[in-house]
């Protein structure tokens, strides 16, 4: 089963939009399972504080680093990976996704206010995770967000285990069009290979679609994608 471990002082944020739909299935038939740890209970003196003023001044609150040690340490020392969401983190990827979610779950740490003390990452060893180059208010939602994507790769999770092949980033590039009936829609057709029942055929324009798709917008991909296959491979560039 995986585990996830969330430490937050906003514990009734979980599991949120992850108690419905695939995920919410898969919490209730133990594919996955979800602990919150209340930050707050380990929060010092009659009002639980677990934050204070930024040392060197500036505006805000700074989560402090011996309420958060405790707290994290209140959860059972496991192999789990130690992540703190943060926007200074590492950009999450689709293939960090893949090697969590074949993992043994995660505990995750929720910032708020201004972030956390630094030390407390350090003597903690947490690994800093982004989930994009803008910032949230908090952690949680980068949290579920985290969670959502590996907890649809989970074996049984997802009706058609192939689905989470094709899809955008699993071989570095974006996912083709997709279309369904009606076969005309406000007089746009389906495009005719994919109703010729040539599977080749369908394949290869898909692979092309994809290929165009993650040249003309995203440059970063194409690239990397590009240098993966090697000069002998590289695909034509198209315009
Ligand atoms: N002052 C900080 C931002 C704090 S936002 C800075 O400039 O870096 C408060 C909390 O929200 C963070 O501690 C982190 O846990 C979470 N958060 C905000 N943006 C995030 C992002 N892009 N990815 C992951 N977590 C994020």
């Amino acid at each position: 089963m995986w585990r996830a471990s969330v430490l937050t002082i906003f514990p009734d944020m979980f599991p949120g939009p992850l108690g419905t739909s695939l995920a919410g299935k898969a919490l209730a038939a133990g594919t996955w399972a979800l602990e919150t740890i209340d930050i707050r209970n380990f929060g010092i003196g009659v009002h639980r504080t677990v934050d204070d003023t930024p040392a060197g001044g500036g505006p805000g609150m700074v989560m402090k680093a011996d309420v958060l040690a405790n707290a994290i340490d209140s959860v059972a020392a496991d192999t789990r990976p130690r992540i703190l969401l943060s926007p200074r983190g590492t950009p999450l990827t689709q293939a960090r996704v893949k090697d969590l979610a074949r993992g043994p779950g995660a505990i995750l740490v929720c910032g708020r206010f201004e972030g956390v003390d630094e030390r407390v990452i350090e003597a903690r060893a947490l690994e800093e995770i982004s989930v994009g180059d803008y910032v949230l208010s908090g952690g949680e939602i980068a949290a579920l967000v985290l969670m959502d994507a590996c907890i649809r790769l989970l074996p049984g999770v997802m009706g058609h285990e192939a689905s989470g092949q094709d899809e955008s980033f699993s071989d570095g590039l974006l996912e083709y069009p997709q279309f369904t009936r009606p076969q005309v829609f406000e007089g746009r057709p389906i495009p005719e290979v994919l109703i010729s029942g040539d599977h080749a055929k369908v394949a290869a324009w898909r692979r092309e679609q994809a290929e165009k798709l993650t040249q003309s917008r995203r440059g970063d991909l194409w690239t990397a994608f590009s240098d993966r296959l090697g000069p002998a491979k590289k695909p034509p560039a198209k315009g």
